[in-house]
């Protein structure tokens, strides 16, 4: 008779006490409290999420000697290095141009070419007076692509390069605001580990 009662339960009457045996202690509770992701793994910048890779826009650029155009300022630095022998890397690191110096060393370059001038490395890295002056912050081309890729002149090889250092108002301390649920926890968080 009491093989026939629900796990747990126990039958009192006249005649006598039957218990059945108690319930195993883990069944039944596998999907309420067993899921193991929490608000923390589900957040996109939590550990194991991996930034999809930006699709940057690859500007073309125009050969500062020739017509051709270049998928971005680099592979434009490489084409004038191999097909013209023109050294921008070396003519930048010499007179270690920042980002004002490189534009002028830009439209100098862009107004010499368009007079039909030649320019050569040497003649560039032993008077860089000849594009350092302010008229050459005029661009020479309407909507010159690489005025807006001066950055990417820098010179990868050299961690000194004036364009390679990072300006300084990309790390903005806080930013508490406009962040999305689960901050609260997160910033909780961030208090006890300090
Ligand atoms: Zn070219």
């Amino acid at each position: 008779m009491n093989k026939s009662l629900p796990p747990g339960w126990r039958v009192i009457n006249n005649t006598g006490t039957w218990s059945a045996p108690a319930a195993p202690p883990d069944s039944g509770s596998d999907c309420e409290d067993g899921n193991p992701l929490t608000e923390e793994d589900l957040r996109p910048d939590s550990p194991g999420w991996e930034d999809v890779e930006e699709e940057v826009e690859v500007a073309s650029i125009k050969c500062l000697i020739c017509d051709e155009n270049l998928d971005g300022a680099r592979k434009m630095v490489i084409h004038c290095m191999e097909i013209h022998s023109l050294d921008l890397d070396r003519i930048r690191k010499e007179h270690r141009l920042d980002f004002i110096a490189t534009i002028q060393l830009v439209n100098y370059m862009r107004s010499e070419v368009r007079s039909n001038n030649t320019i050569t490395t040497e003649h560039l890295v032993s008077s860089p007076v000849a594009f350092r002056q302010d008229r050459f912050m005029q661009p020479v081309l309407e909507d010159d692509a690489l005025l807006y890729s001066i950055d990417e002149l820098a010179n990868p090889n050299d961690p000194e390069d004036p364009l390679a250092q990072k300006s300084e108002d990309g790390d903005v301390e806080g930013g508490a605001e406009g962040v999305g649920e689960g901050s609260g926890h997160r910033i909780v968080v961030e208090r006890a580990l300090r």
